[in-house]
């Protein structure tokens, strides 16, 4: 062997070292796979509900669903999660937001495991803690205003990039990052792989830099004196023990 090779050889099992010790493990947690999505409110199929303001890449990355009763009849009614799953978000985000719902989802499709979150947004009250499993149907929270901000209905997503979280800067807003909720139900009401249980990523983005964020519905006359985000305790998602600790 060379000495030229030698030491390549040495540098390259340097940088695997530095790499393995630099590198954060990927987190992980056990959740149900999702046997088939529903949509979000009025179970299964959105029954009483009209969808108000539809997907559009760039401008609405989700869904907006509305009682048929009109105005704020639709506050306080169930919001359910749309298919199994393991809450990876569930606090008030405040902003653009109010309180807000992820869920993330592992399904089976052509025979692989993907993923995807589902969001719920401006809810009145959340009724699902961080880290928590969930089934599809299984009520988590009651559709709201964003403490006022809006006429009460659900902002819905369904997201491809798990990475997004509630900062939706610097991701595509587009389908690549994104479904068209709807879209992405309606073919998938029912899949294989109910009963058994499976490893996702989570801890996949961060949930400290509150004061980033506007939601999709943000009004511009309201963005111009946004309230001041508050708390700046830092918050570690990391650690189970930390699970309630949330504002
Ligand atoms: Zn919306």
């Amino acid at each position: 062997m060379s000495s030229l090779r030698r030491h390549g050889y040495w540098f390259c099992l340097l940088l695997l070292v530095a790499g393995l010790i630099a590198a954060p493990p990927v987190q992980t947690a056990r959740t149900r796979v999702a046997d088939g999505f529903d949509q979000p409110v009025g179970k299964p199929d959105a029954d009483g509900y009209y969808k108000s303001r539809g997907f559009r890449a760039r401008y609405h990355m989700g869904e907006d669903w509305n009682g048929d009763g009109g105005g704020n009849t639709d506050k306080g009614k169930p919001v359910y999660a749309t298919a199994n799953g393991y809450v990876v978000l569930a606090r008030d985000m405040r902003m653009g937001w109010g309180n807000l719902v992820i869920i993330r989802h592992a399904y089976i499709e052509e025979g692989q495991i993907k993923f995807a979150d589902s969001v719920y947004a401006h809810l009145d009250q959340i009724m699902v803690k961080e880290n928590a499993q969930v089934v599809r149907g299984q009520q988590v929270g009651t559709i709201g205003t964003a403490h006022g901000l809006y006429p009460a209905h659900l902002h819905f997503e369904i997201r491809k990039n798990l990475n997004i979280g509630f900062n939706q800067r610097g991701f595509p807003r587009d389908l690549t990052c994104y479904y068209i909720p709807s879209a992405f139900i309606s073919t998938r009401r029912k899949l294989p792989g109910g009963g058994r249980s499976t490893m996702i990523p989570i801890n996949t983005f961060s949930v400290e830099a509150r004061s980033a964020s506007s939601s999709e519905d943000q009004p511009k006359s309201l963005l111009k004196d946004k309230p001041k985000p508050e708390g700046t305790k830092p918050f570690r998602v990391n650690r189970f023990d930390d699970l309630f600790s949330a504002p």
